[in-house]
């Protein structure tokens, strides 16, 4: 039996799995089953980036509102009908905790009637199978996998199939689903579905779709991996419209979007997790009026990425004045300054930033300025006894880099320079071979233990394991994670060296600082992204 629980460990990014234990202590705290569900579990199994984290209780999930707050999330919207969370959870996760419920459509267009219900019924009332799957978080049962309607084979097939044949009269809001799903994956819809589908367009069921769901579908679009395709595809097949009057493909602003998707792999594969949802709003809408910005915005039930959205311009503004200023006047300070910025509004600005010196500092971070890395001696380093266990380590590695980075270190020799006076004194010699009769009797016990296994006896004098060689100290000063926690004015102290500790007698090659060092460098250079 394929190990989902495995699976989902290793295709979660640490920020989701660190929210699914949150998550998941919350809901057993409370006495209530959990289950992962709907898309979450579609691309664990599928192997697709996963955008949120859809949970399903069997519970009232909005009586653990208090609970989740302390366990530090935050309730970016409630939805009462359907007893739904939406939570942001530590880092740059999202989720959804939903009610395990049943849903009765009495009437075309009209919500349907919610019941509470256990988690067999509620897949029942899912869109389509590769999204009618759950995984049991509950003791006893964790890792099992419900998939009443062989979601995996459908996954496997890469079709989109609807659960029965009233699928897209109950909630035409499917019809959208159907096509950015297809538009996402690059599935057809199954036969039957498709044949459905069109009978639904000719009906003009989507008259009747319910505004809340709208709202559901405008959000979905920020956080798409292509989302210029997406609005084509709604586009042709006559949603765009749905989701607003007066949206067109001619609305967004493409190329924006597409640099702005570029410069997000980008950032990916430095092992940043910029979340780039306010910033698609943004492209998608630019050439919409601000009326019509607004009414978009009041349709999003995340209140979170309508406030990011309306900020985005401001923030990029401050951030883009902070890079011009005092603050960013030498490559070491800007450094720093873009460190300890949010991911997003680097991301933003790198699009968008209108002066060219800020937009040359944004594309130097991101690129000529992690070669500068490059230049940290390691090998010599090492040789210097100068490796991660030294607790001095990570800062010095990071005014080293710093120091590079400004152009005060201008070759190896000068780096090594500056770097000899913090070597540590060399370990003591091993002690002498144990003498005497002691000694003799202990290697004889172990030459006999040694035969007995059919290995050959270890030599006298040598131990029988061989050290594990040193290894190489990784540099500092680029994983995102840790260099955003470095404060932005830092920088002046930061490129200067510290006072060497342990040879005291030794002189530095540049000058010592005279007040607080700064904030310790992070651990390695810009990790890839596990996905
Ligand atoms: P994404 O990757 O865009 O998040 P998703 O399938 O997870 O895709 P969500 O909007 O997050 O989409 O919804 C979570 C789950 O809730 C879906 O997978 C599906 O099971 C269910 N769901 C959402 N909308 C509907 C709907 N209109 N009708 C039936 N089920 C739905
Ligand atoms: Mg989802």
């Amino acid at each position: 039996m394929a190990d989902y629980i495995y699976t989902m460990e290793i295709r979660l990014t640490p920020d989701q799995l660190k929210g699914v234990s949150l998550v998941q202590d919350v809901a057993r705290a409370a006495g209530m089953n959990l289950y992962l569900t709907g898309g979450a579990i579609r691309d664990i199994i599928g192997g697709s980036s996963i955008r949120d984290l859809d949970f399903t209780v069997q519970g009232n999930p909005l009586k653990l509102q208090k609970e989740f707050e302390k366990a530090g999330a935050r309730i970016a919207a409630i939805e009462e009908d359907t007893r739904t969370l939406f939570l942001a959870l530590p880092g740059n996760a999202r989720a959804e905790v939903s009610m395990a419920r049943t849903e009765k459509y009495e009437k075309t267009g009209k919500p349907p009637i919610v019941m509470p219900a256990t988690i067999h019924e509620d897949l029942r009332r899912r869109d389509f199978t590769i999204n009618a799957m759950a995984l049991s978080l509950n003791e006893g049962s964790r890792g099992l996998l419900l998939d009443p309607f062989n979601g995996v084979a459908d996954l496997e097939a890469k079709v989109i199939r609807i659960l029965h044949n009233y699928s897209f009269l109950e909630d035409p809001s499917r019809l959208i689903r159907a096509t950015r799903f297809a538009a996402r994956f690059h599935w057809p819809l199954e036969e039957r579905t498709q044949a459905r589908y069109d009978a639904a367009k000719e009906g003009k069921y989507i008259d009747y779709i319910l505004k809340s769901s709208i709202g559901h579908e405008i959000a979905a679009l920020a956080h798409e991996d292509d989302p210029l395709n997406v609005v084509k595809m709604l586009e042709k097949e006559g949603w765009l419209q749905i989701l607003h009057d007066h949206w067109t493909v001619a609305k967004v602003d493409a190329n924006g979007l597409t640099n702005l998707m570029k410069t997000r792999q980008q950032m990916v594969d430095l092992g940043y997790t910029p979340d780039a949802g306010p910033a698609v709003m943004y492209f998608l809408t630019s050439h919409f009026s601000d009326k019509d910005v607004s009414d978009i915005q009041k349709m999003i039930p995340r209140k979170d990425l309508v406030e990011a959205w309306r900020d985005i311009e401001d923030h990029a503004k401050e951030l883009a004045k902070r890079l011009m200023g005092k603050e960013a006047a030498t490559p070491s300070r800007t450094w720093q300054l873009l460190s300890s910025a949010r991911p997003e509004m680097v991301l933003f600005l790198a699009v968008t930033a209108k002066q060219q010196s800020v937009e040359q500092k944004i594309k130097n971070y991101l690129t000529k300025w992690r070669q500068v890395q490059q230049k940290i001696p390691l090998p010599e380093m090492t040789e210097l006894l100068i490796t991660p266990q030294l607790p001095i380590y990570p800062k010095l590695a990071n005014d080293v880099f710093m120091l590079l980075l400004d152009g005060k270190l201008r070759s190896r020799t000068e780096t090594l320079k500056f770097l000899k006076p913090f070597a540590p004194p060399p370990p003591p010699p091993p002690p002498a071979p144990r003498r005497g009769r002691a000694a003799k009797a202990a290697a004889e016990a172990a030459a006999a233990q040694a035969a007995k296994a059919g290995a050959k006896p270890a030599k006298k004098g040598k131990g029988a394991a061989v050290a594990a060689p040193p290894q190489p100290p990784a540099p500092a000063a680029a994983d995102p994670k840790a260099a955003a926690k470095a404060k932005s004015d830092k920088g002046k102290e930061a490129a200067k060296p510290t006072k060497p500790e342990p040879k005291a007698a030794a002189k530095p090659a540049a000058k010592p600082a005279k007040k607080a060092p700064p904030k310790p460098a992070p651990k390695k250079v810009a990790a890839k992204k596990k996905r």
